[in-house]
């Protein structure tokens, strides 16, 4: 088992596990970006959101919202950006999907999920939304 979570989830390698059940682990971020710095992982191995079947994405994303409270106010924040690096052209370093949950402050100096894209020409809007909901075969 070469995949790091994969063998965090199985017990092999040491981590700050803060809870855990059937579906999901969640430990502490190795390198956090801020106090608090949660990691959320399905147990199942899978690369991106969009491979995982629809009830391990509902469990995962419910462990999300079990944790988000507890994640902040144990580090005194009145906030939390909430992510997923979903793909390699992301950034995403380890392909098992993980949510990060980042405690945030007032006057932390990081910006807000706006800020990490640049602005400029975009298609059409109405273009694009005709274009998802083909997609999604709506
Ligand atoms: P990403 O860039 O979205 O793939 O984030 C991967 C995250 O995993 C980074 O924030 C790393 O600090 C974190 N990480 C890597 N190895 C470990 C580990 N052994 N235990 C906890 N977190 C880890
Ligand atoms: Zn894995």
């Amino acid at each position: 088992m070469s995949c790091i979570f994969c063998r965090i989830v199985a017990g092999e390698i040491p981590s700050e596990i803060v809870d855990r059940d059937d579906d999901y682990t969640a430990f502490l971020d190795v390198t956090p970006l801020a106090d608090g710095h949660v990691l959320v992982v399905p147990t199942r191995h899978v690369a991106t959101i969009e491979e995982m079947p629809a009830d391990a994405a509902a469990a995962l994303f419910a462990a999300v919202h079990r944790l988000a409270g507890p994640a902040r106010e144990a580090v005194g924040a009145p906030g939390s950006t909430i992510g997923v690096n979903n793909g390699p052209a992301t950034g995403q370093t380890i392909p098992h999907v993980h949510v990060h949950i980042v405690p945030r402050h007032e006057g932390d100096g990081a910006g807000s999920v706006h800020t990490i894209f640049q602005a400029g020409p975009r298609r059409d809007v109405a273009a694009v939304g005709a274009a998802i909901r083909k997609a999604l075969g709506r």
